[in-house]
Protein backbone atom coordinates (compact mmCIF):
# COMPACT_ATOMS: atom_id res chain seq x y z
CA UNK A 1 0.00 0.00 0.00
CA UNK A 2 1.24 3.49 -1.06
CA UNK A 3 0.75 6.21 1.98
CA UNK A 4 0.92 9.57 2.25
CA UNK A 5 4.17 10.48 3.57
CA UNK A 6 4.00 14.17 3.87
CA UNK A 7 1.77 17.29 3.37
CA UNK A 8 3.29 20.57 2.20
CA UNK A 9 1.97 23.89 1.17
CA UNK A 10 3.91 25.97 -1.77
CA UNK A 11 2.78 29.68 -1.78
CA UNK A 12 3.83 31.59 -4.63
CA UNK A 13 3.08 34.59 -7.15
CA UNK A 14 4.57 34.70 -10.59
CA UNK A 15 1.90 36.37 -12.30
CA UNK A 16 1.31 38.69 -9.26
CA UNK A 17 -2.05 37.11 -8.18
CA UNK A 18 -0.95 34.95 -4.85
CA UNK A 19 -1.32 31.06 -5.69
CA UNK A 20 -1.53 28.09 -2.81
CA UNK A 21 -0.54 24.47 -4.05
CA UNK A 22 -0.22 21.45 -2.08
CA UNK A 23 2.11 19.26 -2.70
CA UNK A 24 1.51 15.17 -1.29
CA UNK A 25 4.50 13.20 -0.45
CA UNK A 26 3.88 9.38 -0.56
CA UNK A 27 5.49 6.79 0.81
CA UNK A 28 7.23 5.53 -2.60
CA UNK A 29 10.33 7.42 -2.95
CA UNK A 30 9.90 10.10 -5.95
CA UNK A 31 6.16 9.96 -6.10
CA UNK A 32 4.45 12.91 -5.33
CA UNK A 33 1.15 14.66 -6.34
CA UNK A 34 0.49 18.50 -6.72
CA UNK A 35 -2.97 19.91 -6.22
CA UNK A 36 -4.43 23.54 -5.99
CA UNK A 37 -6.16 25.32 -3.14
CA UNK A 38 -5.69 28.85 -4.35
CA UNK A 39 -8.31 30.99 -2.89
CA UNK A 40 -6.03 34.02 -3.64
CA UNK A 41 -8.10 36.30 -1.12
CA UNK A 42 -7.46 34.35 1.96
CA UNK A 43 -4.27 31.90 0.95
CA UNK A 44 -2.77 32.40 4.62
CA UNK A 45 -6.18 30.90 5.93
CA UNK A 46 -5.80 28.00 3.83
CA UNK A 47 -2.73 26.74 4.48
CA UNK A 48 -3.49 26.74 7.93
CA UNK A 49 -6.64 24.61 7.06
CA UNK A 50 -4.34 22.24 4.95
CA UNK A 51 -1.63 22.32 7.02
CA UNK A 52 -2.90 22.33 10.89
CA UNK A 53 -5.89 20.57 10.26
CA UNK A 54 -6.22 18.28 7.20
CA UNK A 55 -2.36 17.55 7.02
CA UNK A 56 -2.13 15.51 10.71
CA UNK A 57 -5.65 13.52 9.63
CA UNK A 58 -4.11 12.28 6.39
CA UNK A 59 -1.12 10.90 7.03
CA UNK A 60 -0.34 7.16 6.86
CA UNK A 61 -3.56 6.85 4.61
CA UNK A 62 -3.86 4.94 2.03
CA UNK A 63 -3.38 7.45 -1.49
CA UNK A 64 -5.58 5.04 -3.74
CA UNK A 65 -8.66 6.05 -1.07
CA UNK A 66 -9.37 9.27 -3.14
CA UNK A 67 -13.26 8.83 -2.51
CA UNK A 68 -13.15 7.72 1.00
CA UNK A 69 -10.80 10.13 1.70
CA UNK A 70 -12.67 13.35 0.60
CA UNK A 71 -15.72 12.70 2.69
CA UNK A 72 -13.07 11.58 5.44
CA UNK A 73 -12.02 15.22 5.14
CA UNK A 74 -15.26 16.68 4.65
CA UNK A 75 -17.12 15.66 7.43
CA UNK A 76 -13.92 15.73 10.13
CA UNK A 77 -14.63 19.35 11.35
CA UNK A 78 -18.31 18.36 11.60
CA UNK A 79 -19.13 21.91 9.87
CA UNK A 80 -19.00 21.35 6.28
CA UNK A 81 -18.23 23.34 3.25
CA UNK A 82 -16.94 26.96 2.58
CA UNK A 83 -14.45 28.57 0.64
CA UNK A 84 -11.79 28.20 2.89
CA UNK A 85 -12.09 24.15 4.17
CA UNK A 86 -13.38 23.57 0.23
CA UNK A 87 -9.74 24.71 -1.10
CA UNK A 88 -7.97 23.41 1.56
CA UNK A 89 -9.99 19.85 0.55
CA UNK A 90 -9.22 20.66 -2.78
CA UNK A 91 -5.25 20.96 -2.88
CA UNK A 92 -5.13 17.42 -1.08
CA UNK A 93 -7.95 15.96 -3.56
CA UNK A 94 -6.27 17.56 -6.92
CA UNK A 95 -3.12 16.11 -5.45
CA UNK A 96 -4.51 12.82 -5.31
CA UNK A 97 -5.42 12.48 -8.94
CA UNK A 98 -2.33 13.24 -10.05
CA UNK A 99 -0.66 10.52 -7.78
CA UNK A 100 -3.05 7.98 -9.08
CA UNK A 101 -2.33 9.25 -12.83
CA UNK A 102 1.02 8.49 -12.12
CA UNK A 103 0.53 5.60 -10.72
CA UNK A 104 -1.70 3.97 -13.39
CA UNK A 105 0.98 5.59 -16.12
CA UNK A 106 -2.12 7.75 -17.47
CA UNK A 107 -2.71 11.54 -18.31
CA UNK A 108 -5.75 12.79 -15.57
CA UNK A 109 -7.92 12.66 -18.87
CA UNK A 110 -7.72 8.72 -19.74
CA UNK A 111 -8.48 7.83 -15.92
CA UNK A 112 -11.73 10.19 -16.21
CA UNK A 113 -12.90 7.96 -19.47
CA UNK A 114 -10.20 9.24 -22.29
CA UNK A 115 -10.45 12.41 -24.54
CA UNK A 116 -13.26 13.81 -26.42
CA UNK A 117 -11.14 16.35 -28.05
CA UNK A 118 -7.42 17.01 -28.27
CA UNK A 119 -7.52 20.27 -26.86
CA UNK A 120 -9.89 23.36 -25.33
CA UNK A 121 -11.34 26.17 -26.93
CA UNK A 122 -11.16 28.92 -24.69
CA UNK A 123 -12.77 32.33 -24.11
CA UNK A 124 -10.43 35.49 -23.42
CA UNK A 125 -11.17 38.87 -21.70
CA UNK A 126 -11.03 41.82 -23.67
CA UNK A 127 -11.49 44.74 -21.57
CA UNK A 128 -10.73 48.72 -22.26
CA UNK A 129 -11.82 52.34 -20.62
CA UNK A 130 -13.70 53.34 -24.35
CA UNK A 131 -15.49 51.25 -27.58
CA UNK A 132 -12.88 51.98 -29.46
CA UNK A 133 -10.00 50.42 -27.00
CA UNK A 134 -12.12 47.55 -26.47
CA UNK A 135 -12.34 47.16 -30.24
CA UNK A 136 -8.99 46.92 -30.70
CA UNK A 137 -8.51 43.94 -28.25
CA UNK A 138 -10.98 42.17 -29.59
CA UNK A 139 -9.60 42.10 -33.12
CA UNK A 140 -5.95 41.18 -31.48
CA UNK A 141 -7.53 38.06 -30.10
CA UNK A 142 -9.68 37.29 -33.26
CA UNK A 143 -6.67 37.74 -35.50
CA UNK A 144 -4.45 35.55 -33.41
CA UNK A 145 -7.26 32.64 -33.51
CA UNK A 146 -9.49 32.97 -30.57
CA UNK A 147 -12.91 32.36 -31.20
CA UNK A 148 -15.10 33.59 -28.46
CA UNK A 149 -14.15 36.47 -26.40
CA UNK A 150 -15.53 38.19 -23.50
CA UNK A 151 -16.02 42.07 -23.99
CA UNK A 152 -16.20 44.17 -21.14
CA UNK A 153 -15.55 47.84 -20.35
CA UNK A 154 -13.70 49.41 -17.28
CA UNK A 155 -13.19 45.96 -15.27
CA UNK A 156 -17.12 44.91 -14.15
CA UNK A 157 -18.16 48.52 -15.06
CA UNK A 158 -17.42 50.22 -12.23
CA UNK A 159 -14.06 52.50 -12.62
CA UNK A 160 -14.92 54.45 -15.54
CA UNK A 161 -18.47 55.06 -14.67
CA UNK A 162 -18.23 58.67 -12.42
CA UNK A 163 -20.64 58.39 -9.44
CA UNK A 164 -23.81 60.63 -9.88
CA UNK A 165 -22.87 62.15 -6.02
CA UNK A 166 -19.29 61.73 -5.54
CA UNK A 167 -19.08 63.94 -2.47
CA UNK A 168 -21.07 61.18 -1.08
CA UNK A 169 -18.59 58.47 -1.69
CA UNK A 170 -15.98 57.14 1.18
CA UNK A 171 -12.46 58.05 0.96
CA UNK A 172 -11.05 57.09 -2.06
CA UNK A 173 -8.66 54.17 -0.40
CA UNK A 174 -11.71 52.24 0.76
CA UNK A 175 -13.52 52.87 -2.76
CA UNK A 176 -11.90 50.63 -5.65
CA UNK A 177 -14.43 50.71 -7.89
CA UNK A 178 -17.20 53.11 -7.73
CA UNK A 179 -20.57 51.20 -9.84
CA UNK A 180 -23.99 52.37 -10.72
CA UNK A 181 -26.05 49.42 -12.42
CA UNK A 182 -27.99 51.59 -14.54
CA UNK A 183 -25.09 53.45 -16.05
CA UNK A 184 -23.41 49.70 -16.49
CA UNK A 185 -26.28 48.32 -18.50
CA UNK A 186 -26.21 51.36 -20.90
CA UNK A 187 -22.79 51.33 -21.47
CA UNK A 188 -22.05 47.40 -21.81
CA UNK A 189 -25.34 47.21 -23.78
CA UNK A 190 -23.53 49.89 -26.53
CA UNK A 191 -20.13 48.14 -26.17
CA UNK A 192 -21.52 44.80 -26.84
CA UNK A 193 -23.73 46.27 -29.66
CA UNK A 194 -20.72 48.13 -31.09
CA UNK A 195 -18.66 44.27 -31.74
CA UNK A 196 -21.21 42.62 -32.78
CA UNK A 197 -21.50 45.35 -35.42
CA UNK A 198 -18.02 44.99 -36.20
CA UNK A 199 -17.40 41.53 -35.87
CA UNK A 200 -20.67 40.07 -36.94
CA UNK A 201 -21.47 36.69 -36.80
CA UNK A 202 -18.09 35.29 -36.81
CA UNK A 203 -17.41 35.88 -33.31
CA UNK A 204 -18.54 34.21 -30.00
CA UNK A 205 -19.71 37.10 -27.19
CA UNK A 206 -19.67 36.76 -23.85
CA UNK A 207 -20.37 39.31 -21.53
CA UNK A 208 -19.88 38.76 -17.23
CA UNK A 209 -22.43 40.54 -15.23
CA UNK A 210 -20.53 39.83 -12.16
CA UNK A 211 -23.64 39.96 -10.44
CA UNK A 212 -23.63 43.47 -10.28
CA UNK A 213 -27.55 44.26 -10.43
CA UNK A 214 -30.40 43.76 -8.77
CA UNK A 215 -32.78 40.73 -10.28
CA UNK A 216 -35.47 43.14 -11.90
CA UNK A 217 -32.74 45.05 -13.21
CA UNK A 218 -30.66 41.88 -14.69
CA UNK A 219 -33.99 40.14 -16.31
CA UNK A 220 -34.52 43.62 -17.96
CA UNK A 221 -30.60 43.46 -19.30
CA UNK A 222 -30.71 39.49 -20.33
CA UNK A 223 -33.99 40.57 -22.12
CA UNK A 224 -32.10 43.26 -24.02
CA UNK A 225 -28.99 41.10 -25.00
CA UNK A 226 -30.92 38.66 -26.69
CA UNK A 227 -30.90 40.63 -30.09
CA UNK A 228 -27.06 40.17 -29.50
CA UNK A 229 -27.25 36.65 -29.54
CA UNK A 230 -24.73 35.98 -26.58
CA UNK A 231 -22.52 32.83 -26.37
CA UNK A 232 -23.65 33.68 -22.85
CA UNK A 233 -24.40 36.06 -20.38
CA UNK A 234 -22.34 35.38 -16.79
CA UNK A 235 -23.62 35.65 -13.14
CA UNK A 236 -26.67 37.80 -14.42
CA UNK A 237 -27.46 37.49 -10.85
CA UNK A 238 -25.94 36.61 -7.12
CA UNK A 239 -26.01 33.50 -5.71
CA UNK A 240 -28.54 35.06 -2.92
CA UNK A 241 -30.88 35.61 -5.92
CA UNK A 242 -31.24 32.03 -7.48
CA UNK A 243 -34.68 31.46 -7.84
CA UNK A 244 -34.65 34.70 -10.09
CA UNK A 245 -33.31 32.26 -13.06
CA UNK A 246 -36.16 30.65 -13.07
CA UNK A 247 -37.95 33.84 -13.98
CA UNK A 248 -35.26 34.56 -16.00
CA UNK A 249 -35.65 31.67 -17.94
CA UNK A 250 -39.44 32.49 -18.74
CA UNK A 251 -38.54 35.25 -20.55
CA UNK A 252 -35.61 35.19 -22.22
CA UNK A 253 -33.34 32.95 -24.91
CA UNK A 254 -29.69 34.92 -23.95
CA UNK A 255 -27.94 31.61 -22.54
CA UNK A 256 -27.25 32.12 -18.91
CA UNK A 257 -24.08 30.72 -17.21
CA UNK A 258 -23.50 30.87 -13.53
CA UNK A 259 -21.34 29.17 -10.87
CA UNK A 260 -17.96 30.46 -9.70
CA UNK A 261 -18.72 31.81 -6.29
CA UNK A 262 -20.77 28.19 -5.62
CA UNK A 263 -19.07 26.08 -2.64
CA UNK A 264 -22.24 24.23 -1.93
CA UNK A 265 -24.54 21.00 -3.33
CA UNK A 266 -27.54 22.94 -2.74
CA UNK A 267 -26.52 25.74 -5.15
CA UNK A 268 -25.80 24.12 -8.33
CA UNK A 269 -28.17 21.08 -7.75
CA UNK A 270 -31.73 23.01 -8.29
CA UNK A 271 -30.27 24.92 -11.18
CA UNK A 272 -28.98 21.75 -12.90
CA UNK A 273 -32.18 19.85 -12.19
CA UNK A 274 -34.41 22.73 -12.99
CA UNK A 275 -32.10 23.16 -16.55
CA UNK A 276 -32.12 26.51 -15.66
CA UNK A 277 -28.88 27.39 -17.04
CA UNK A 278 -26.79 26.54 -19.85
CA UNK A 279 -23.28 26.69 -18.62
CA UNK A 280 -21.96 25.77 -15.60
CA UNK A 281 -19.07 27.64 -14.12
CA UNK A 282 -17.75 26.12 -10.52
CA UNK A 283 -14.15 26.95 -9.45
CA UNK A 284 -13.28 24.05 -9.31
CA UNK A 285 -11.59 24.32 -6.01
CA UNK A 286 -14.01 26.45 -4.72
CA UNK A 287 -16.61 23.68 -5.20
CA UNK A 288 -13.79 20.90 -3.19
CA UNK A 289 -11.80 19.43 -6.10
CA UNK A 290 -12.19 16.82 -8.48
CA UNK A 291 -14.45 14.41 -6.77
CA UNK A 292 -17.20 16.19 -6.59
CA UNK A 293 -16.46 18.21 -9.94
CA UNK A 294 -16.62 15.05 -12.26
CA UNK A 295 -19.75 14.43 -10.16
CA UNK A 296 -21.30 17.32 -11.23
CA UNK A 297 -20.20 16.97 -14.75
CA UNK A 298 -21.67 14.04 -15.48
CA UNK A 299 -24.92 15.27 -13.99
CA UNK A 300 -25.02 18.41 -15.91
CA UNK A 301 -24.83 16.00 -18.94
CA UNK A 302 -27.63 14.48 -18.15
CA UNK A 303 -29.50 17.50 -18.13
CA UNK A 304 -28.25 19.16 -21.16
CA UNK A 305 -26.17 21.92 -19.53
CA UNK A 306 -22.52 22.26 -20.58
CA UNK A 307 -19.40 23.46 -18.52
CA UNK A 308 -17.18 26.46 -18.51
CA UNK A 309 -15.27 26.50 -15.70
CA UNK A 310 -14.13 29.32 -14.21
CA UNK A 311 -10.00 30.01 -15.12
CA UNK A 312 -9.10 33.35 -14.30
CA UNK A 313 -5.74 34.27 -12.70
CA UNK A 314 -6.32 33.43 -9.00
CA UNK A 315 -6.24 29.42 -10.55
CA UNK A 316 -2.68 27.79 -10.04
CA UNK A 317 -1.24 26.25 -13.35
CA UNK A 318 -2.00 22.99 -11.37
CA UNK A 319 -5.67 24.23 -11.55
CA UNK A 320 -6.18 25.20 -15.05
CA UNK A 321 -4.62 21.89 -15.86
CA UNK A 322 -7.23 20.13 -14.10
CA UNK A 323 -9.95 22.43 -16.26
CA UNK A 324 -8.38 21.15 -19.17
CA UNK A 325 -7.92 17.42 -17.96
CA UNK A 326 -11.74 17.94 -17.14
CA UNK A 327 -12.77 19.90 -20.19
CA UNK A 328 -10.77 16.89 -22.69
CA UNK A 329 -12.83 14.04 -20.84
CA UNK A 330 -16.36 15.72 -20.75
CA UNK A 331 -19.03 15.16 -23.87
CA UNK A 332 -20.95 17.99 -22.47
CA UNK A 333 -17.60 20.62 -22.27
CA UNK A 334 -18.34 24.20 -23.41
CA UNK A 335 -15.56 26.81 -23.39
CA UNK A 336 -12.78 27.08 -21.21
CA UNK A 337 -12.13 30.43 -19.37
CA UNK A 338 -7.88 31.14 -19.60
CA UNK A 339 -5.94 34.63 -18.66
CA UNK A 340 -2.60 33.66 -20.19
CA UNK A 341 0.05 32.99 -18.64
CA UNK A 342 3.79 35.10 -18.56
CA UNK A 343 6.78 33.71 -19.08
CA UNK A 344 7.31 33.53 -14.91
CA UNK A 345 4.24 30.58 -14.82
CA UNK A 346 6.12 28.27 -17.30
CA UNK A 347 9.57 28.99 -15.45
CA UNK A 348 7.99 27.74 -11.69
CA UNK A 349 5.54 25.35 -13.09
CA UNK A 350 6.72 23.29 -16.62
CA UNK A 351 4.17 21.46 -18.32
CA UNK A 352 1.94 24.25 -17.86
CA UNK A 353 -1.31 24.35 -19.92
CA UNK A 354 -0.50 26.05 -23.67
CA UNK A 355 -2.85 28.32 -25.97
CA UNK A 356 -2.67 27.57 -29.11
CA UNK A 357 -4.45 30.01 -31.38
CA UNK A 358 -7.93 29.38 -29.52
CA UNK A 359 -7.20 26.21 -28.22
CA UNK A 360 -5.79 25.31 -24.87
CA UNK A 361 -3.07 22.00 -24.71
CA UNK A 362 -2.58 19.37 -21.38
CA UNK A 363 0.93 17.49 -20.93
CA UNK A 364 0.02 14.15 -21.89
CA UNK A 365 2.25 13.22 -18.95
CA UNK A 366 1.29 10.63 -16.88
CA UNK A 367 -1.02 12.34 -14.12
CA UNK A 368 -1.86 16.55 -14.27
CA UNK A 369 1.58 16.84 -16.19
CA UNK A 370 2.51 20.07 -14.59
CA UNK A 371 5.24 20.17 -11.99
CA UNK A 372 6.52 23.06 -9.63
CA UNK A 373 10.10 24.38 -9.55
CA UNK A 374 10.43 25.01 -6.38
CA UNK A 375 13.27 27.46 -6.12
CA UNK A 376 11.55 29.28 -8.84
CA UNK A 377 8.51 29.58 -7.05
CA UNK A 378 10.32 31.19 -4.12
CA UNK A 379 11.43 34.17 -6.64
CA UNK A 380 7.71 35.26 -6.70
CA UNK A 381 6.35 35.34 -3.15
CA UNK A 382 2.62 35.93 -2.27
CA UNK A 383 1.86 39.44 -1.76
CA UNK A 384 0.26 40.27 1.43
CA UNK A 385 -1.63 43.10 3.19
CA UNK A 386 -5.86 43.98 2.57
CA UNK A 387 -7.48 43.16 -0.89
CA UNK A 388 -8.46 46.24 -2.37
CA UNK A 389 -10.45 45.23 -5.69
CA UNK A 390 -13.18 43.90 -3.78
CA UNK A 391 -13.86 47.32 -2.01
CA UNK A 392 -16.10 48.21 -4.51
CA UNK A 393 -19.10 51.05 -3.83
CA UNK A 394 -22.66 52.42 -4.95
CA UNK A 395 -23.56 55.90 -5.89
CA UNK A 396 -24.41 56.65 -2.63
CA UNK A 397 -21.68 55.34 -1.09
CA UNK A 398 -22.44 51.85 0.52
CA UNK A 399 -20.70 48.64 -0.22
CA UNK A 400 -21.11 46.82 -3.38
CA UNK A 401 -20.92 43.05 -3.88
CA UNK A 402 -17.49 42.98 -6.23
MG1 LIG B 1 -16.94 35.76 -13.85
Amino acid sequence: MVTIRDVEVILTAPAGSNLVVVKVHTSEPGLYGLGCATFTQRYLAVRAAVLEHLKPLVLGRDVDRIEDLWHTMMVNGYWRNGPVLNNAIAGLDIALWDIKGKRAGMPLYDLLGGRCRPAAAVYRHADGQDVKQVEDRVRAFAESGVGHIRVQMSGYGGAAIAPAVPEAVPPAAHATALYDPRRYTRSALAVLEHIRGVFGDRLEIIHDVHERLTPTLAVEFARECEKLRLFYLEDALAPEDLEWFARLRQVCTTPLAMGELFNHPREWTPLITGQQIDYLRMHLTQMGGLTPARKVTAMAELHGIRTAWHGPGDVSPVGHALNVHLDLASPNFGIQEFCGFPPAIYEAFPGAPEQRGGLLYVSDRPGLGVDLDEKQAARYPCNPGVVTWTQCRWPDGSPARP
